[in-house]
């Protein structure tokens, strides 16, 4: 084995990966489009965006272009008592491009970290009014992060809260809803969270979903009248509504947000994952005015949080120059491309026994297996065929760039069709 390979599989610890028993990484020494150059000069078709975040794909020149330029005015500067340009062109970016209510921004460096600063505002504003609500209601099999509170609104099941308990809150999860995102509407779908509120009310300082797609969690696409019943829920409880669209946000389901289906608004939405286009680690966390001076005027008088890389320029440089190019709307119609050949041919993938359901949205693909996959002979397969794709549990799915080929996008296709074959 390449010699720092063998380094990389004795000393560095890869995500959710074994140090004892470590599957293999494959070494990537450049990247361009919607490709990655592997160490022996190969090329692989990038079916992930490396979760979910580069849609304008690799190098692009823009975003490049400036990085370049903010690097020589300044890479980084405090956020405390200092304000800049980047950060200053990004809010009035993501002004115009949220929904109407969302005006008051807070930039944080994670998904999580941002999702740990949503409950923080949700928390503290009931705090300001004197009220204790230590709790949130969710939906089960959703993901909203790793950090220790995004993790205790994660489903109890896929993210171990066992390994956890005793330090991790305790959440309410309700049934999440089972009407599909193209099918009808089952009114059913909205009695559990509907009687867990009603019971908790004076509990619960908000309710947190992914809209229209739980991801991580499971890959699924609810029904967007689910959001709207929640959406009346809240207001007839008084209670916050957050949206956690760092998976979603910036097209991936073929609406700029995912809330934009229901045609609701969020009272905290969080963004991060494409925010840069994919080149570095950014999100948001945005709120009403209103919301932000209510947490203001309490005891605290101020929000406390401050990352110390909060707002970082080279990161608000790289927002900005995405940011640039989905205002040019060219996502929209990359994204129905997409759409329109993953809905032509993901239904064929259900004529293999082993393939237990299809399902697509915008840029989303998803087939789901009846059993789990072994992750490191499908991988091994699919690199030999020239495509990266990274499949969990028992499924296998595709979040392509959006400036993918369409001969690109029918490789990847084909080599899943190969692989089922070869199971069947
Ligand atoms: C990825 C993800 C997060 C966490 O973001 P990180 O940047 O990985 O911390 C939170 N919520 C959702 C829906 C995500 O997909």
């Amino acid at each position: 084995m390449n010699k720092d390979l063998n380094f990389d599989k004795q000393h560095i610890w890869h995500p959710y990966t074994s140090t004892s028993n470590p599957l293999k990484n494959y070494l990537v020494k450049s990247a361009k489009k919607s490709k990655l150059k592997i160490d022996n000069n190969k090329f692989l078709i990038d079916g992930m965006s490396s979760w979910w975040s580069t849609i304008h794909g690799y190098n692009n020149k823009k975003i490049n272009k400036s990085i370049k330029k903010q690097l020589k005015n300044v890479s980084h500067v405090m956020f405390g008592g200092i304000t800049h340009d980047p950060a200053i062109e990004l809010c009035k970016k993501l002004n115009k491009l949220t929904s109407s209510n969302l005006d008051t921004h807070f930039l944080c460096c994670s998904g999580s970290v941002s999702v740990e600063v949503a409950l923080k505002m949700a928390l503290q504003f009931w705090h300001s009014q004197n009220k204790i609500r230590p709790k949130f209601l969710t939906i089960k099999n959703s993901y909203h992060g790793d950090t220790f509170a995004a993790m205790s609104i994660t489903d109890p099941d896929n993210s171990m809260h066992s390994i956890y308990k005793g330090f991790l809150p305790e959440h309410i999860f309700a049934e999440p809803p089972k009407s599909q995102f193209n099918g009808s509407w089952n009114k059913k779908d909205i009695a559990s969270i509907s009687k867990l509120l009603d019971e908790n009310k004076e509990d619960i300082a908000a309710i947190i979903l992914e809209p229209i797609v739980q991801g991580a969690g499971a890959m699924r696409f609810y029904h967007k009248n689910f959001l709207t019943e929640v959406r009346k829920l809240c207001d007839k409880y008084n209670i916050l509504l957050i949206l956690d669209e760092i998976a979603t946000g910036f097209g991936r389901t073929g609406k700029l947000f995912a809330y934009e289906h229901a045609k609701i608004q969020p009272d905290i939405l969080c963004v991060g994952k494409a925010l840069t286009g994919g080149y570095m680690s950014l999100a948001a966390t945005i709120t009403s005015k209103k919301i932000a001076d209510t947490i203001c005027n309490g005891p605290s008088q101020c929000f406390m949080h401050g990352p110390t890389f909060m707002g970082n320029p080279l990161a608000c440089a790289a927002a900005n120059a995405s940011l640039d190019i989905i205002m040019t709307n060219k996502w929209q119609k990359q994204v129905q491309n997409i759409e329109y050949i993953f809905s032509n041919t993901f239904p064929k993938f259900l004529k293999y026994e082993l393939v237990k359901d299809i399902r697509v949205l915008g840029a989303i693909g998803v087939i789901e297996l009846h059993h789990n996959i072994n992750i490191e002979s499908f991988q091994k397969f699919c690199v030999k065929q020239g495509v990266w794709i990274r499949p969990f549990k028992n499924l296998i799915y595709l979040m392509p760039p959006f400036i993918i080929s369409n001969k690109e996008l029918l490789k990847l296709l084909k080599t899943i069709d190969n692989y089922l074959k070869r199971l069947r």
